[in-house]
C-alpha cells in the first residue's frame, strides 16, 4: 500500500512511502483517539493507496513560530 501524506492546513502534497504491510503501531497511529484517527487517515484498501492529513514544514514553521512569540509576550 502506498501513503500519500498531504497537508491539512494548505492541502499540498508532502510526501509518500510505500508500505508492503501497514502496521499502525509503527506509523504512530496508537497515539491517536480513534475519532483523530478517523479524521487523519483514510485507507483504501481495493486501490492500495492510504492517505494521510499531517502538516507541512511550511505550515509548521508558522505555527510554532506563533507559539515562540506568545511565549515572549507572556514572559
Ligand atoms: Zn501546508
Amino acid at each position: 500500500m502506498r501513503l500519500i501524506y498531504i497537508c491539512d492546513e494548505c492541502g499540498r502534497y508532502i510526501d509518500e512511502i510505500e508500505m508492503g504491510i501497514i502496521n499502525e503501531d509503527r506509523l504512530g497511529f496508537d497515539v491517536l483517539t480513534p475519532e483523530e484517527r478517523e479524521d487523519l487517515v483514510h485507507l483504501d484498501w481495493n486501490r492500495q493507496v492510504g492517505t494521510v492529513r499531517a502538516i507541512c514544514d511550511s505550515c509548521w514553521g508558522e505555527g510554532s513560530t506563533e507559539k515562540e512569540q506568545d511565549g515572549e509576550i507572556i514572559h
